[in-house]
This record gives C-alpha cells, sequence and structure tokens, in this order.
C-alpha cells in the first residue's frame, strides 16, 4: 500500500515540475500559440524519459494515475497537438514498458482526451477555476469509471483497498495538478496584460504632454491672429502680429520635430562632426546655468589633435547639451563638470561627470525610460531622446551613478577617420 502511495507522489513530484518547468521557460521564449504546444511536448517528452528509465512502475499506478491526469492536462489546456502526443505515448509506453491492460487503456485514453479535446475548444476560455477543477475531475472520475469497468469484464482483479488508495491519490493530485497549472496560465497571462496595459499608459501620456506642449504656442497665435482682425490697426502693428503668429507656428512645428526626434529617429545629413570643437562650442551654452548654482566645468581633451565621428551636428549637440543640463541639474549646491575626451585606434569616448545627488540602483535602471522623473519641473523626456539619438548615430550609451557622490555618463562612438 505504502508503496503505491510512493509510486504517486513520485509521479506527482514529476508532473509539478513540467509546470514548473513550464512557467520558467515560457516567458523567457516568448512563443507564439503553436510553439507552446511543441514546448509542452518537449518538456513532457524529457520528463517521461527520466521517469520512465530512472523509476520503477506500478502497471496500475501508471493507468489510473499517470495516463488520466496528464491526458487531461495536455488535452484541456493545449489542446490537440500536444495532447495526442501525450496519448501516443502514453498508449507505447503503456502497452511495451509499464505494461498495462491494453484495451482498456486504449478506451480510457482515448475517451479522456476526447473530452478534453472538447473542453479546450469549447470551454477553456470562459472557465473559472471552479468549472475547470469540476471538469476536471469529472473527466478522470469517467475514465477511471471506464478503465476499471473494462478491467474487470476482461477478468482481472485488484484488491479493493489498493483501488481505493490509487483513486484518492489520484483526485487530490488532480486538484493539485490542476490548481498549480491553472495559476501557473494565470501569472502568465496577467504579466501579458499588464505590459500591453503598460504600453497604451505610456502611449496615451505621451500624447498628452504632446497636446499640452503644442496648445501653448497655438493659443498664443490664435490671439496674435484675432488681434489682427481690429479695425484701426496700423502697418507696424500688423506686421509685428503677423511675425508673432508666425513664432508661435514655428514653435509648434519644432516640438514636433523635436518628438519625431525620438519616434522615428534619423540621421539625414550625416556628415564628419569634430567632436572636441562641438564640445568646446557647447560651453557658452551652459555655463549661465553652471554660474548660478556654482558649478566649475572642467573639459579635458587627452589628444591634442582633431577626431571626427559620422553624424549630424544639431542632434550631437541636443544629446550632450541634454546630459550636461542633468549634470548640472543633479549639483545645486555647486560642484564639478567634467567633460572628458579619449580616443582609441577605432573609438571615441566622451565622458560627462559630475559631483552631484547621484542615483540609486533603482533610478539607475529606469533613466531614458519615457516620463521618469525626480524633478518637479521635469518632463522625463530628454534622456529618452539622448538614449534614441546615441543609438541612432551607432553609439552606446552607458551610465553608472553613486548616490551622494556623482554619475558619470560615458557614450562611445565610432570614430570616423
Ligand atoms: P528630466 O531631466 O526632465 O527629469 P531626463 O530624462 O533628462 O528628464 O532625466 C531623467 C531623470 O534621471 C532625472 O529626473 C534624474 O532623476 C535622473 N538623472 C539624469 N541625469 C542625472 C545625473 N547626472 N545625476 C543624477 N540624476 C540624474
Ligand atoms: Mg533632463
Amino acid at each position: 500500500m505504502l508503496s503505491v502511495l510512493a509510486y504517486e507522489f513520485h509521479g506527482l513530484l514529476y508532473i509539478l515540475t513540467a509546470c514548473m518547468l513550464i512557467l520558467i521557460v515560457k516567458p523567457r521564449a516568448m512563443v507564439t500559440v503553436k510553439q507552446r504546444g511543441l514546448l509542452f511536448i518537449a518538456i513532457f517528452v524529457l520528463l517521461s524519459v527520466c521517469y520512465m528509465s530512472m523509476e520503477e512502475i506500478d502497471p496500475l499506478v501508471f493507468a489510473l494515475y499517470l495516463i488520466p491526469i496528464l491526458t487531461a492536462l495536455s488535452s484541456m489546456f493545449e489542446g490537440w497537438p500536444a495532447s495526442t502526443v501525450a496519448w501516443i505515448a502514453f498508449l507505447v509506453c503503456g502497452y511495451w514498458i509499464a505494461g498495462t491492460e491494453p484495451v482498456a487503456t486504449v478506451v480510457g485514453a482515448t475517451v479522456i482526451l476526447l473530452l478534453g479535446l472538447l473542453f479546450h475548444f469549447k470551454w477553456l476560455r470562459t472557465s473559472e477555476l471552479s468549472q475547470l477543477m469540476y471538469k476536471a475531475l469529472l473527466f478522470i472520475a469517467i475514465y477511471e469509471a471506464v478503465y476499471i469497468g473494462i478491467y474487470y469484464q476482461r477478468g482481472y482483479e485488484v484488491p479493493l483497498s489498493m483501488l481505493a488508495v490509487i483513486l484518492a491519490g489520484t483526485f487530490l493530485s488532480t486538484a493539485l495538478v490542476f490548481f498549480t497549472f491553472y495559476q501557473v496560465r494565470n501569472h502568465e497571462r496577467m504579466r501579458e496584460e499588464l505590459y500591453n496595459a503598460e504600453k497604451y499608459h505610456m502611449i496615451g501620456q505621451l500624447a498628452a504632454s504632446i497636446s499640452h506642449e503644442i496648445r501653448n504656442p497655438l493659443t498664443t497665435t490664435r490671439g496674435f491672429l484675432q488681434m489682427m482682425g481690429k479695425p484701426n490697426i496700423n502697418q507696424e502693428a500688423l506686421e509685428r502680429y503677423r511675425m508673432h503668429a508666425i513664432d508661435g507656428i514655428e514653435h509648434a512645428n519644432s516640438i514636433i520635430t523635436d518628438y519625431l526626434n525620438y519616434a522615428k529617429p534619423s540621421i539625414e545629413d550625416a556628415r564628419p562632426i569634430d567632436v572636441k570643437a562641438e564640445i568646446n562650442a557647447l560651453i557658452p551654452w551652459v555655463s549661465p546655468l553652471s554660474v548660478m548654482s556654482s558649478i566649475e566645468i572642467n573639459i579635458v581633451h587627452e589628444q591634442e589633435q582633431c577626431f571626427y565621428i559620422l553624424g549630424e551636428p544639431k542632434k550631437f549637440q541636443q544629446c550632450l547639451l541634454n546630459l550636461m543640463k542633468n549634470a548640472i541639474e543633479a549639483m545645486p549646491g555647486g560642484g564639478v563638470l567634467t567633460i572628458t575626451t579619449r580616443v582609441d585606434q577605432s573609438n571615441v569616448y566622451i565622458q560627462i561627470a559630475d559631483t552631484g545627488i547621484g542615483m540609486n540602483k533603482l533610478q539607475l535602471k529606469r533613466i531614458g525610460m519615457p516620463f521618469f522623473t525626480t524633478k518637479e519641473k521635469g518632463t522625463g523626456l530628454g534622456l529618452m531622446v539622448v538614449v534614441s539619438l546615441v543609438k541612432v548615430m551607432g553609439g552606446q550609451i552607458v551610465f553608472s551613478s553613486k548616490t551622494g557622490k556623482g554619475t558619470i555618463c560615458e557614450i562611445r562612438y565610432v570614430l570616423h577617420s
């Protein structure tokens, strides 16, 4: 009696291992429905081979425990390819290895396969856990009745107490296995839904922020156009309003261009950029900001000679400006901003280091994600644009940071020779 329980327990461990394996492998593989079936088969075959080669199998436990649980599981959840393979495998292994009663096995396994497939195609999508468990237990009860009926009919006998132990184990394990598998699947589906929800949320936020920023210049433009319609307006004022209106529209236009830079970053007229000269030219732009919070700016060009990268100067400037602004904003109480350039045989390295507030691990992970900002007036779009522009110019960007110590950002571009 104890040995029967031990067999069942071993079987249960194998089945649960399969569930866990599927849980671990499936999300990584990002598979389609068809591949999922194949994955199920692969895991199933692997574990069956282990089971068959390592465990001694009692034919009755094989027939009354493993076959119904696994056939029901594969057919109800995974549909016909996986469950047909399982069905064939069970008939073959049952007959040649485990030594189950062939007629009872064929009839029983076919019945449960068909019931499981019926469930899969008709009810799986709409079933709650309780309905699923109820159907699974019902199908297995039908299987057991069919199998035992034929088994007795063909003149075999089983001690009733042993039968009771096996069946009790089967029903308990069915409940446990189906519960586990249902949770596994639900977990997976929830992750997917969450991912989608986040994506849509982001799109919504992006749209909202774009419209907000564009509405401001459009509103001013409208104001000026309205003023142009007033009577008794002199020529000079009219011209001024017209210029303001055009400015507003240009501003709106440039906002759209900036966002498109992110949405579809492309380098239109790539030409060699003199890295050192470009960086030196940027300093007058950032020094007013740095003076306000008494920040010292150091520029270190490790090489004397000029070197070039290929790209669009305006976008290159935009990247560096964003990074320098972030560095300055990270040092509200003053500090040192160091920009270092370095070049080797094939790469150009630009390092922007500050001695500011730094970031913790979590923040470091999230930078570059849209709308991630820790600033009251931040947009959380700066680094997102930087990352996409660096990428489109064939570069790479890495950040390292320590809370309270500062941040180092290094960009690597391919040297243009
Ligand atoms: P924003 O500057 O509008 O907040 P960014 O995309 O430029 O948006 O930056 C996102 C966030 O990354 C910042 O809010 C800040 O928390 C963090 N960050 C970026 N650069 C630095 C830096 N040099 N030091 C500390 N934190 C930084
Ligand atoms: Mg910024």
